[in-house]
Order: C-alpha cells, then sequence, then structure tokens
C-alpha cells in the first residue's frame, strides 16, 4: 500500500500516536490502521483500557542486508522484521520483497496479520517483514544470497515458536525453502516448523497454495446465503488471475456461477456466457497473464481497464493489489457482494461510498484468511511430524472459515456496523482479552 494511495483521504496530519520512528507526517499504512483502531476503540467497553498495546508494534528490527552481486561489487538492502503483537501466541505473517517496501508498510501488515489471525482464531500475533528491493533485478543466486543473509540478520526474532514467516510479495516456496535452511544451519538442527509456505518436499502442506482463493470461496458462500443470492448463475468479477483469483473464480465456477470479467495486468476480459476459468488459469500458465486469451464456444470482449468496474456482475472480487477500489471508481461497481481476496483492496474513503449504496464487503481480514489458516495447519503437521490428507485440510479450513465469518456476521448484525468493523471487534476483543488475563509484566 502506497503512502500515497494512502492520502486519498487521510493522514494530512500526524496521527497523535504516531511513534517518533516514523518521521513528519509521512506515516503512510500505519497512519490507515492507527485510524482503523480509532473507530474500533468506542466498541471495545472496558478492553478499551488496554488499547494503547495494538498502537504500537511490540518490536521492529531495521537490518542491514548487504550481498555480493555475481559481477564481485557488494550492495546493501534494508530490510525490517515487525512483530506487532504477541500475546494470542508466536508473531506470524509473510515476507515481501519490493522496492516500495517501507518500515510504516511492514509495521501496518504486522499489525493486520494479528487482527487476521485473530479474526480467525488462530493461535497466533501478528508480525511482517520485507526487504526493500526489486528482486526482479537479482539473479537468482543473488537472490539467495540476499534471503539467506536476511534470515540471519532477523534470525534472533524468529523460531517455530516466537515468529513464523511465510510467503507474500514476490516470495514463494523456493525462498521459504532458503530460509527455514539458513536458519536451521544456524541452530545445527532441521528446523522444519519455523517457516511456513514451504515446499511439500520439506514439510508444507498440501492445499496450501489453493487456500487462500478456497477461503475466498468459502466466505462467499456464507454471505450469500445471508444475502439471499443464488449462486446458480451468479456473475462474478475478478480482478487478478493469480494465486488468489484464479482458484476462486475455478471454485465459483465449479458451483455454478459464472465469470463473467477478468483484469489482471495485461488486459480486461467480458464474457457474458462466462470465462472458462480453468482454461483461462492454462492460459496464464503458459502465457503468464490473460492478454490473447480465446475462447471456442464464447464470444470474448476486450474491454478497458475502467470499463472492468462497471461490468454488470453481481459478486466482485479484487485480489491482485492494494488501493483498487477507490472514490474514483466504487460508485461504478455493481456487484451486490464484494469478497476482498487481496489485502487492503478498499481504501477507507470507498468503503464508506459501498456502505451507502448498501454493497456487502466481506474484508480482507476474513476472506483471504485461508492462507494463513493453512500455514498454522502446515505449521501443527511439522510439529507432529504426521501429515494430513488434502481432504482434512479442506474441511477444517471451511469450518474454520466458516465459524470465523459467522462470529462476525453476527457482531455487524448486533452492532449495526459493516463486517470490517465486525471483524476489528471479534479480533481486537479476542487480542485484548489475552492481554488482560495475561497482565502486564513485571
Ligand atoms: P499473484 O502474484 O499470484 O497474482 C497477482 C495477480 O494480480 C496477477 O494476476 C497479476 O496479473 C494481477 N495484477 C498485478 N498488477 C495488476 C494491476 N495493476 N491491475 C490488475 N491486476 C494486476 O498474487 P496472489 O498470491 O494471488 O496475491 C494477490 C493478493 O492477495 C495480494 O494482495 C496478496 O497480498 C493477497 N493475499 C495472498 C495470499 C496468498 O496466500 N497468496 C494470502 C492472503 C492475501
Amino acid at each position: 500500500m502506497s503512502a500515497q494511495s494512502g492520502s486519498e483521504n487521510l493522514l494530512i496530519k500526524r496521527h497523535p500516536d504516531a511513534p517518533s520512528y516514523l518521521s513528519g507526517n509521512d506515516l503512510g499504512p500505519w497512519g490507515i490502521y492507527l485510524e482503523q483502531i480509532d473507530r474500533v476503540a468506542p466498541h471495545l467497553g472496558k478492553l478499551g483500557f488496554w488499547i494503547e498495546t495494538l498502537k504500537r508494534p511490540k518490536r521492529a528490527l531495521i537490518v542491514d542486508v548487504p550481498i555480493q552481486l555475481d559481477d564481485g561489487r557488494v550492495t546493501h538492502f534494508e530490510g525490517y522484521r515487525v512483530q506487532h503483537n504477541t500475546s494470542r501466541g508466536p508473531g506470524k505473517g509473510g515476507v515481501r520483497f519490493h522496492q516500495d517496501v517501507t518500515l510504516s508498510e511492514v509495521m501496518a501488515l504486522s499489525a493486520w496479520m494479528s487482527i487476521k489471525n485473530a479474526a480467525v482464531n488462530v493461535p497466533y500475533g501478528g508480525a511482517k517483514g520485507g526487504i526493500r528491493v526489486d528482486p526482479k533485478k537479482l539473479s537468482r543466486a543473488e537472490l539467495q544470497r540476499m534471503t539467506r543473509r536476511y534470515t540471519s540478520e532477523i534470525g534472533i526474532l524468529l523460531g517455530p515458536d516466537k515468529d513464523i514467516p511465510a510467503p507474500d510479495v514476490n516470495t514463494d516456496a523456493q525462498i521459504m525453502a532458503w530460509m527455514m535452511d539458513t536458519y536451521s544451519m544456524n541452530q545445527g538442527a532441521t528446523v522444519s516448523g519455523v517457516v511456513t509456505g514451504k515446499p511439500i518436499s520439506l514439510g508444507g502442506s498440501l492445499g496450501r497454495r489453493e487456500a487462500t482463493g478456497r477461503g475466498v470461496f468459502v466466505v462467499g458462500i456464507e454471505a450469500m446465503k445471508h444475502l439471499n443470492m443464488p449462486m446458480h448463475g451468479a456473475r462474478v468479477a475478478v480482478q487478478g488471475f493469480g494465486n488468489v483469483g484464479s482458484v476462486a473464480g475455478q471454485l465459483f465456477m465449479h458451483a455454478g456461477a459464472k465469470v463473467v470479467a477478468v483484469q489482471d495486468h495485461t488486459a480486461s476480459l467480458y464474457c457474458e456466457a462466462g470465462l472458462d476459468a480453468d482454461a483461462l488459469a492454462a492460459h496464464v500458465a503458459v502465457n503468464g497473464g490473460i492478454r490473447g486469451y480465446i475462447d471456442a464456444k464464447a464470444e470474448v470482449q476486450n474491454i478497458s481497464n475502467e470499463s472492468f468496474w462497471s461490468v454488470p456482475a453481481d459478486i466482485l472480487i479484487p485480489a491482485a493489489l492494494e488501493n483498487q477500489i477507490t472514490v474514483h471508481n466504487a460508485d461504478k461497481i455493481k456487484a451486490r457482494l464484494v469478497l476482498e481476496g487481496a489485502n487492503g483492496p478498499t481504501t477507507p474513503a470507498a468503503d464508506d461510498i459501498l456502505k451507502d449504496k448498501g454493497t456487502t464487503v466481506v474484508p480482507d481480514v476474513i476472506a483471504n484468511a485461508g492462507g494463513v489458516t493453512v500455514s498454522y495447519f502446515e505449521w501443527v503437521q511439522d510439529f507432529s511430524m504426521f501429515f494430513w490428507t488434502e481432504d482434512e485440510i479442506n474441511e477444517r479450513l471451511a469450518r474454520i472459515m466458516r465459524e470465523a465469518f459467522a462470529a462476525v456476521w453476527q457482531v455487524a448484525q448486533d452492532k449495526n456496523v459493516s463486517l470490517r468493523t465486525a471483524a476489528f471487534i471479534v479480533a481486537c476483543t479476542r487480542i485484548l482479552t489475552a492481554r488482560e488475563v495475561r497482565g502486564l509484566y513485571p
């Protein structure tokens, strides 16, 4: 989430709770998070006594990551690992390699992991890490050296019972394998549970790749029941046809819905009769994007990126980037239901527009929590050295997602608040209850 896009509606003035190490008005995503906590605070009753706990990360580590490039030069990258809260368990959250990564962003993402993990009631706190780097400019050998040095530098924070990284933007199973190996080498023993999202050959979990998209689908079914929306023939628009978007699109299609529109970084497609999501995913696997996809049986139209947002659809699944639904397109959206596959796809101002229009938004902290839920299963399997079948994983994932959705839906009804505020209420209540019961050390 860039500071620039976050400035759409807030952060002109410095938040009074901003920490001294974020300078000036440049609070970025952390400022958005603080505003969200301000909004939920009045709903927390006597637990509000502990609210300050949520307004500052427990630990924020900045590390220098020097590596030797293939041509012999040495270059330095800035890396971060932030543990926002560990009241309910070890820190848990991904590692992002991106040229725009900032401390503010990593702090906010770590806090949103605290909220997400508590919202789905997995026994973790929240953490996140990142390196300010464009990994596409590194060779594979350089990428490995950078990953290993970073892992070693943040190693003082890591451990299967302390802080467990996972993949995020531009990091994958191979990078998790290098992180696991580096940590294990420093420990002198193989520690598979120190990261999740690993290759299956190293203790990764079946179903992890599909877990986030599957979770989007499961909460989608629950929301549709409440909204009396039939699955058969429901029109679905998906932004982003990568890991999350393609799996969600395929599951909706196989359940009887029609994927009428898809947008990715290469094109925007519309097909009134419904795209074949399986064939489109196969096309993306070969071509790297949806551009050029043709269907022998249905007419597929190329549409402009702007008109994607106004296609006639019942369900919209943003599953690409942050800040995609903004004041510039929120009023055009026709869908009754938005399922946030991506993290932070809707700006707070756009959220208000959707609320006024009566659009139901299932927020990211619930809708895309399937990934961290199966990461939790992976961690449990690594501890017990006993691995589950894919059916067992999918069944347990669906149960957790359904229970989490039901709890949040109920709070939204009881308190007449949005599902996002309700998810924050549920999550903050769990975190602060743990905080209160543990008491203040010393
Ligand atoms: P991915 O890299 O597999 O796919 C990203 C998709 O977004 C691609 O289809 C890409 O073409 C598209 N995209 C990129 N730039 C775009 C643009 N400017 N306009 C339209 N589309 C664009 O990533 P992913 O793993 O599917 O993650 C997508 C989102 O879901 C991210 O916000 C991520 O943080 C979030 N998320 C992912 C997981 C997970 O387990 N993978 C878990 C929770 C949240």
